[in-house]
């Protein structure tokens, strides 16, 4: 990358964050609708993949939540079927596409927000994404290879 499109790239706060369409709404047939309200939104998808955790890979991404009431019902859910995994990326990633998502609990979601239109209930949500910096380093690092993705 030349020295300008780097100097560029740090004025608008680039970054990339985890976003996760998770088994319900792949089950639900929601992968387009999900992906096309990300690009609609400007963000841009670096990278995508579908996967299904093991028991142990689900309970891996979700550790921080380990003494949370609600976990081993989390970690079952999210390695009951395929999800898929991406990386978004785009200018000021992270709050835009959490903003995108909707709060947690989708009786509390704002209208047109995915887990407002595609949510079961506050568990079975429809939608994952990173909520800082250092989560989706760790996050995206779980799931790709530094050679699946796009050169910085
Ligand atoms: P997020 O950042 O909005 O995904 O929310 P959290 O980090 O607080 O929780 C992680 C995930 O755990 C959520 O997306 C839900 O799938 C699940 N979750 C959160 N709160 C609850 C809860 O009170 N009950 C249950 N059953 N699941 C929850």
């Amino acid at each position: 990358m030349s020295l300008k499109s780097e100097e560029i790239n740090r004025a608008m706060a680039v970054e990339r964050t985890l976003g996760i369409i998770k088994p319900d709404a792949v089950e639900g047939q929601r992968i387009g609708a999900v992906v096309s309200a990300i690009e609609g939104s400007g963000l841009r998808i670096a990278a995508l993949k579908m996967v299904q955790l093991t028991r142990a890979q689900s309970e891996g991404f979700y550790y921080v939540h380990r003494d949370r009431p609600f976990f081993g019902s989390l970690v079952a859910f999210m390695s009951r079927g395929p999800i898929v995994v991406m990386v978004i990326e785009g200018d000021d990633a992270i709050a835009r596409y959490r903003t995108l998502m909707g709060a947690t609990d989708p009786a509390k979601a704002s209208e047109g927000t995915l887990r407002k239109r595609f949510a079961k209930n506050i568990e079975e949500n429809a939608v994952h994404g990173s909520d800082g910096p250092d989560t989706a380093r760790f996050e995206i690092g779980y799931f790709f290879a530094g050679s699946e993705l796009p050169q910085d």
